[in-house]
């Protein structure tokens, strides 16, 4: 197993604890590239098994961590994959994986502050996929084979701007500056015991909204990735925003204030912590 870190902007691998820069670790100048990295995911179990005490940069625990893939070409999100949270947001069950993009400036770090663009923003827990070879038309069985790694995501949307006028504007309330906090590392499929079915919650200001296992996701992550290369091609690098369960604040008439902080978390993945400062809304026209 491995997982990929993003430390000042280089990738690393996190083991026992420490991170170690990947571009030293394996004697490759390039591989310190997050986005190279993840393209050569294929390489990055020997190359954690050649992680030692003399590779080891500093504690992860002490590190800033930036996002383990910063500059996906792709982000594509999905919208009412689990029953109970189209339930709450009072919506048919989607015959087919409801599908946005999230645009790739909002993609940042597990600690980055989330500017709030107004007082209707909200939280979404969800697994996040990044593939790591380019890939079409894969079939459901072979989908792992593609898939560099899991981790963590938050779908932050600005509910006024994502439904004003129909049909909605998913893209756009979804893709405001921050509102793509990722981490805090990518874990290889194979540290899951099944990477169908991980634990999963969120926590604002200590008060848990949030708490699901993905195996509830209605289309899941084999059936996603076989529906979604069924028509588009997928490059290295791209996220999947898998969907959120229920709990979000529109179902609970309440969002996010300035000050509060979001703690969403994964089994084996880790925690992102996020805390939300006051913002720019969009231009009123
Ligand atoms: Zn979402």
């Amino acid at each position: 197993m491995y997982r990929l870190l993003n430390v000042n902007g280089r990738a690393a691998l996190e083991r026992d604890g420490h991170w170690h820069d990947l571009a030293m670790v394996s004697g490759e100048e390039s591989l310190a590239d997050p986005m190279v990295a993840v393209g050569r995911s294929g390489e990055l179990h020997a190359l954690s098994e050649r992680c030692s005490p003399s590779t080891a940069g500093g504690l992860v625990a002490e590190a800033v961590l930036g996002a383990p893939v910063p500059e996906p070409r792709q982000v594509f999100g999905i919208g009412l994959n689990y029953r109970d949270h189209a339930g709450e947001s009072g919506m048919e069950l989607p015959p087919a994986p409801l599908t946005f993009t999230k645009f790739p400036s909002c993609i940042v770090g597990p600690t980055a502050t989330v500017p709030l663009s107004g007082g209707a923003v909200d939280w979404e827990a969800e697994i996040v996929v990044a593939i790591g070879a380019k890939c079409s038309s894969v079939a459901p069985s072979d989908v792992w084979g593609v898939v560099a790694g899991l981790m963590l995501g938050q779908d932050i949307s600005d509910r006024e701007v994502q439904l004003t006028g129909t049909p909605p504007q998913f893209c756009l309330g979804k893709s405001f500056p921050c509102f793509g906090p990722t981490g805090p590392a990518l874990v290889s499929v194979d540290a899951f015991d099944d990477p169908n079915d991980i634990g999963l919650w969120c926590d604002v200001n200590g008060e848990r909204m949030q708490e699901s296992r993905s195996r509830h996701l209605i289309f899941p992550i084999p059936a996603l990735i076989g529906y979604l290369t069924s028509i588009c091609s997928l490059y290295p690098g791209d996220l999947i925003f898998t969907g959120t369960p229920s709990g979000v604040g529109m179902a609970r008439g309440r969002f996010l204030a300035p000050g509060e902080v979001i703690v969403t978390g994964a089994e084996v993945i880790g925690e992102l912590n996020n805390p939300c400062t006051t913002g720019k809304g969009a231009l009123a026209l």
